[in-house]
């Protein structure tokens, strides 16, 4: 590919000019980089005119497809009565307080109160420096430390990174100290020989109480959990994982947040996963979907106990000194709030709980592929997990990159998936039809029989 490139093609314009985070250098030095023009429905176009279907709905967030009419609508009106505003000194766009009171009125929460970002990284560290603040106020400064589990994906700010459970934090010299992370809840992984999922469920709980007896609850400030793991490779919890870790949290007045940036508006089959999980935290992350993914924006919603705790903590200083510049953007909110329409009473909801069964019979017929291993999956965010050996469950070689090969061979067909570890996500927009998502999965067989075909006689 590269001694094919033309100096002036957009995918050396933007290799000289322009940063990809997570991106592989070596793979696009061999296949280059797919600079896309525009989008229809469940499609984007590149500027070479080729069509894909975007199985990760852009990065989860695309959820209405590409070309909503009314979300672009809802941008252009605002944009032509208040084009930009901030939430600071008691000022702020009459479109934030709207969706505000929209948000309370869809979240779990009895009474809720919003906090904006641009972005979910921002969300995490807003919840975490609140936590921090109350702590503090309430005159328990050293409640600090923040607890997470292996795998959890909650941004790359050096605060949410530090959450974050990745192994590849540690080139930033990360996590900060105070950040400790719990065993992933993915029985198929880290189940142990001759474990029921039960008994899996009810080790995790008691490390939890281990931690806590180990650290001191005065020492913890919070609990942050996503409901299905989405970036550490769309792990729902093992059976009964809330309902056994939640009343430990409770017990010792530790607040559980809720870091709903995927599972948020609608991805897994209810408005919240926590809904799906039966439980209530005490506030919810959200962003990517808030908006549809058509602007940047993030969301703290406190419950009524965590913003009735806040507000007392701000009278101490008479103010909480936080905020960003386009916090609560009034186009943001405008977006958000039609997006909030479209999916959760305009019935895209209903559209993901009527594909589920489908998009789950799609991979459960693919997890029966010699070289897949476990599918899983929430609503619409699955994914196949390649293994070169179904008995022992032994990950293929690392050098052999399968699940990168798996999704290139999928891009060659016109389909847009995410290698996540040995694993392949997909998390279609909720406009998919039933069609696209038949051809989805038959391009999906396509790609793990060539990839399979090319990897078997390496090994
Ligand atoms: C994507 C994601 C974030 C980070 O959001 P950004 O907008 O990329 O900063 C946080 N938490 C979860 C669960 C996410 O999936």
């Amino acid at each position: 590919m590269p001694d094919t490139v033309l100096p002036n093609s957009w995918d050396a314009r933007a290799k000289a000019t322009s940063f990809f985070g997570f991106t592989d250098l070596p793979t696009i030095d061999a296949r280059g980089t797919v600079i896309l023009e525009r989008g229809e429905g469940s499609h984007v176009i590149d500027v070479d005119g080729n069509r894909y279907l975007d199985a990760n709905s852009g990065l989860w967030n695309m959820v209405a497809g590409f070309d909503h009419p009314a979300l672009a609508e809802a941008a252009k009106r605002q944009y032509d009565r208040l084009p930009g505003y901030h939430a600071f000194f008691g000022r702020m766009a009459d479109s934030a307080v709207e969706l505000s009171e929209k948000l309370a009125a869809i979240s779990p929460f009895d009474t809720a109160k919003t906090f904006y970002t641009n972005s979910g990284s921002e969300a995490n560290d807003t919840m975490v420096k609140m936590l921090w603040f109350l702590h503090g106020a309430e005159g328990h400064p050293a409640k600090r430390t923040i607890l997470t589990r292996g795998n959890a994906y909650h941004g790359v700010t050096a605060v949410s990174a530090s959450m974050t459970g990745k192994p590849y934090n540690s080139v930033f010299g990360l996590p900060l100290p105070g950040f400790i992370h719990l065993t992933c809840p993915h029985y198929w992984r880290e189940g142990r020989e001759g474990e029921s999922e039960a008994q899996f469920t009810a080790r995790l709980a008691h490390e939890l109480e281990q931690v806590i007896a180990r650290e001191g609850a005065h020492t913890i400030a919070g609990f942050f959990a996503e409901p299905v793991q989405g970036a550490g490779g769309v792990i729902p919890p093992s059976e009964g994982y809330f309902d056994a870790i939640l009343p430990i949290l409770r017990h010792h007045g530790i607040p559980v947040i809720s870091d709903e940036v995927i599972t948020g508006l609608g991805r897994t089959g209810e408005t919240w996963g926590c809904q799906t999980y039966g439980f209530t935290p005490d506030a919810i992350i959200s962003s990517k979907a808030l908006t549809a993914g058509y602007f940047p924006m993030g969301a703290v919603i406190l419950g009524p106990e965590l913003a009735d705790r806040l507000e007392r903590a701000t009278r101490t200083i008479d103010e909480f000194p936080h905020g960003f510049t386009a916090s609560g953007h009034p186009v943001g909110c405008a977006i958000a709030a039609k997006a909030i329409e479209v999916v959760v009473e305009g019935g895209l909801i209903d559209r993901v709980r009527h594909l589920t069964p489908l998009f789950e019979k799609g991979l459960r017929d693919l997890a029966a592929h010699p070289m897949i291993g476990e599918w899983r999956g929430k609503g619409l965010m699955g994914a196949l997990e390649a293994v070169m050996d179904r008995d022992t469950r032994a990950p293929w070689p690392g050098h052999l990159s399968v699940s990168e090969r798996i999704a290139n061979a999928c891009t060659d067909r016109g389909l847009i998936c995410r290698p996540l570890g040995q694993s392949i996500v997909l998390c279609p927009p909720f406009v998919i039809t039933e069609s696209e998502m038949a051809w989805m999965f038959d391009r999906m067989r396509e790609a793990v029989d060539s990839v399979h075909a090319e990897v078997r006689p390496l090994v």
